[in-house]
C-alpha cells in the first residue's frame, strides 16, 4: 500500500457507479434460492466481467492454436497473444521486465515454484521467516522443503489486533536466514502487512523476500520496484480474470540464477540423452503447453481494470468497506475478529453460539454468498483461538443494498437461533 492509496482511500467516492459496473458482470444478474445473489466472497474468488468471458471464447472459437511452437500464422498470433499478456503483467506490477514475467496455474503454483528451485540452495540449518497470518499455501511447500532438506521455519506472530509483531519480526533474522516469505494482505482478516518496510529490513540483513500478493493486487497498486521485493505471486482469478492462471514475478538477476522448475517441452534450447540445455527465463520455468486461453483471457481483466478510473475504485471499496464494519458491529451478538491498523476490505466475524457454517447455510437462502471456515489459514484461526470465522469481502461491483441484505440476514439468523 503506498501513501498515495491511503490518500485515495480517505477520498470520497462522487464518480463510482456500481449499478453501471454490475452491467459488465453476468453473473450478479442471477438469483440464488428464488433471490437476487449477493456475492460477498470475493477472496474467494472475484467474478468474471463479459469481456473475459467473451475473450475465451473468442480464443476457443477463432484462435486456437498451441504457442511458441509453430510459425503458420495461427500460431504465431497466438504466440503474440500470450505474450502481450506477460508485457500487460510486466506493466500492471511495474515490473522492470517481462522477462521476469512467469506464468504458473496460480498463487500456489508459483510459490512451489520457488521453494523448488530458489529453495534447491537451501541447506540444512539454514532458515526462512514466514508469519503468523499466511495462507496454507505459503507454509505448507516451505514445510515440505524443510523435511526434505533440514531448514528450519521461524514465524513472526501476530499481535491481539491481528497486525504482526514487527519487534519479534526484527529479532528473528540470524546468518542462516534466507528468506522472507510474507503475505501482504491476509485472506482471512484483511490485515495489510507493511511489506515495503520488512522488505528493508530483510535486505539489511541479505535475505530474499517473497511477497505472496494473491490479496492485494486487487485492491491496492501493486509495484513490485516500490516494493523492492525479490519475487511476488499473484493468482488471476481474483483479479477478475479466470481461473488456472497465476503470476510469478521475479528479479532478473535472481530468476536467472535459479535451475528449472519443472522439465519439457518448451523449457529447452537444446536436449540430447546425455544433455540438457535450458531456454533462458522466463521460458525456463514454463515447461509444457501452458494456459494459453485463460492467460489470453486473463489479459482482458488488466484492460478491463485498468480502463477503471484507480482513485475511485479504491476509494469505493474502502467506502464499502466502512460502511460493512459498522453495520456489522451493530448486529446483537456479533463479534468482528481482529482490528488490524490497516485492513483491506476483508472482514471476518463470529456470532455468539452459532457456529459460522450455520450462519453462512441460513444467509444462502436470502442469495448471500460468504465463506464459513478457516480460510485455508489455520494458524491465524489458532491464534485467534477459534476454528472458523465468517468472512466477508467485497469488490467495487458490490452494492450498499447489498450489505443491507447481509445485515437484514445476519439479524435473521439471530432470529431463528434466540
Ligand atoms: N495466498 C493467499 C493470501 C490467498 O488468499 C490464496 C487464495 N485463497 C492463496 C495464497 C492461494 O491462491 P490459489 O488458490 O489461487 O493458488
Amino acid at each position: 500500500m503506498t501513501t498515495r492509496d491511503i490518500q485515495r482511500m480517505e477520498r470520497r467516492v462522487l464518480d463510482w457507479d456500481a449499478h453501471k459496473i454490475r452491467e459488465d458482470f453476468p453473473i450478479l444478474k442471477q438469483t440464488m434460492n428464488g433471490v437476487p445473489l449477493v456475492y460477498l466472497d470475493n477472496a474467494a474468488t472475484t467474478q468474471k466481467p463479459q469481456c473475459v468471458i467473451d475473450r475465451l471464447a473468442r480464443f476457443y472459437s477463432n484462435e486456437n492454436s498451441n504457442v511458441h511452437r509453430s510459425v503458420y500464422t495461427l500460431a504465431e498470433e497466438a504466440t503474440q497473444s500470450f505474450e502481450e499478456v506477460r508485457k500487460l503483467t510486466r506493466a500492471f506490477i511495474h515490473a522492470h521486465d517481462k522477462k521476469e514475467i512467469v506464468f504458473t496455474k496460480g498463487t500456489t503454483e508459483a510459490i512451489n515454484l520457488v521453494a523448488n528451485t530458489f529453495g534447491k540452495s537451501l541447506q540444512p540449518g539454514d532458515e526462512i521467516i514466514l508469519s503468523e497470518l499466511e495462507h496454507h499455501a505459503n507454509i505448507v511447500p516451505w514445510q515440505m522443503l524443510a523435511q526434505e532438506r533440514g531448514i528450519v521455519i521461524r514465524v513472526i506472530p501476530m499481535l491481539p489486533n491481528g497486525d504482526l509483531d514487527l519487534d519479534t519480526f526484527e529479532t528473528l533474522f540470524t546468518p542462516r536466514t534466507k528468506l522472507l516469505g510474507i503475505v501482504h494482505v491476509s485472506n482471512t482478516i484483511g490485515t495489510i502487512n507493511p511489506v515495503k518496510k520488512m522488505v528493508k529490513v530483510a535486505h539489511q540483513y541479505g535475505v530474499k523476500v517473497l511477497v505472496d500478493a494473491a490479496q492485494s493486487i486487487v485492491h491496492m497498486t501493486v509495484d513490485v520496484q516500490e516494493l523492492d521485493c525479490d519475487f511476488l505471486v499473484f493468482s488471476s482469478h481474483k483479479l477478475y480474470g479466470p481461473m488456472g492462471v497465476g503470476i510469478l514475478y521475479g528479479k532478473e538477476e535472481i530468476m536467472k540464477k535459479l535451475p528449472p522448475y519443472q522439465g519439457g517441452g518448451d523449457m529447452i534450447r537444446s536436449v540430447t540423452f546425455d544433455h540438457t540445455e535450458y531456454a533462458d527465463i522466463p521460458q525456463r520455468f514454463e515447461a509444457g503447453t501452458p494456459n494459453v486461453a485463460d492467460v489470453i483471457a486473463f489479459g482482458e481483466a488488466l484492460k478491463y481494470i485498468r480502463s477503471l478510473p484507480v482513485d475511485s475504485l479504491i476509494a469505493y471499496e474502502h467506502e464499502l468497506f466502512e460502511y460493512a464494519y459498522q453495520g456489522l458491529e451493530e448486529i446483537d451478538g456479533l463479534g468482528i475478529v481482529g482490528k488490524p491498523h490497516l485492513q483491506a476490505p476483508i472482514i471476518s466475524f463470529m456470532m455468539e453460539g452459532i457456529h459460522p457454517h450455520d450462519i453462512a447455510t441460513i444467509i444462502s437462502q436470502s442469495g448471500v454468498a460468504v465463506r464459513a471456515g478457516h480460510h485455508c489459514a489455520m494458524p491465524t484461526s489458532r491464534a485467534f483461538g477459534i476454528p472458523a470465522t465468517i468472512r466477508v469481502s467485497v469488490a467495487f461491483y458490490n452494492t450498499f443494498a447489498e450489505l443491507d441484505l447481509l445485515f437484514n440476514a445476519l439479524n435473521t439468523v439471530n432470529k431463528v437461533f434466540s
